[in-house]
């Protein structure tokens, strides 16, 4: 049987999203991937195949893979090399899906705060579109990972923060890279990416506005 038929909703609904983001600039030049949760025991999610235009994503991109991240069905095209972060957010984040986006403002926050291993996020009313915030009095402290080629580590090191209870809230970034969120539902995801990608241009665009004091740039 062809994934499609038995996944038709998620595909089509992960196609919409792929339409959004390169739409938005967020996903251009077949980056980014994207997943579903579509099976809990045992663990299995649909991924979009390696190097596909997501605005663009046919039915036949995506791969149903294990929570190893590896091709459940032979003859599936390639999945995307960051797949194990999906697995382990998957697994120990409890998410049902997982986004991530290669944007402009993400990559500029993610070089500037790197030294600094990450950057806070407070008093915007837009914090209230992340799960489980009520208030925008509300601090969002984004984490950003080396940019390693190694995704095998990377994931262990995911892991080990949620084991040691150290783990993202919401979502991450990876230096010079992108971002990763994940939500109860693919609806949940889009939301927090579009929650995210609004506050980094925020805080990017804030930032040519103003000066270090908080007065507008060239005033007082
Ligand atoms: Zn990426």
């Amino acid at each position: 049987m062809k994934l499609i038929d038995q996944y038709a909703n998620s595909i089509h609904a992960l196609q919409d999203v792929g339409q959004l983001f390169f739409q938005r600039g967020w996903s251009v030049g077949t980056s980014s991937n994207y997943s579903v949760v579509v099976n809990r025991e045992p663990c299995q999610l649909l991924i979009t195949a390696s190097g596909k235009d997501k605005g663009r994503l046919a039915e036949e991109d995506f791969v149903l893979i294990d929570e190893a991240g590896q091709p459940v069905h032979a003859g599936q095209p390639k999945s995307s090399a960051e797949t194990l972060l999906h697995c382990v957010l998957a697994k120990h984040a409890g998410a049902g899906s997982i986004l991530h986006t290669h944007s402009v403002w993400g990559t500029l926050l993610s070089q500037y705060y790197f030294s600094a291993g990450g950057f806070a996020m407070e008093d915007y009313e837009m914090l209230k579109g992340l799960d489980g915030v009520v208030s925008h009095q509300h601090t969002e402290w984004v984490d950003i990972f080396d940019n390693t080629q190694d995704i095998a580590s990377l994931a262990n090191e995911l892991s080990q923060r949620f084991v040691d209870g150290t783990a993202p809230a919401h979502g991450f970034l990876m230096r010079q890279h992108g971002l990763y969120t994940w939500g109860k539902t693919i609806e949940d995801a889009r939301r927090h990416i579009e929650i995210f990608e609004f506050l980094f241009e925020c805080l990017v665009r804030k930032q040519t506005l103003f000066d270090a004091t908080g007065s507008p740039a060239g005033i007082g």
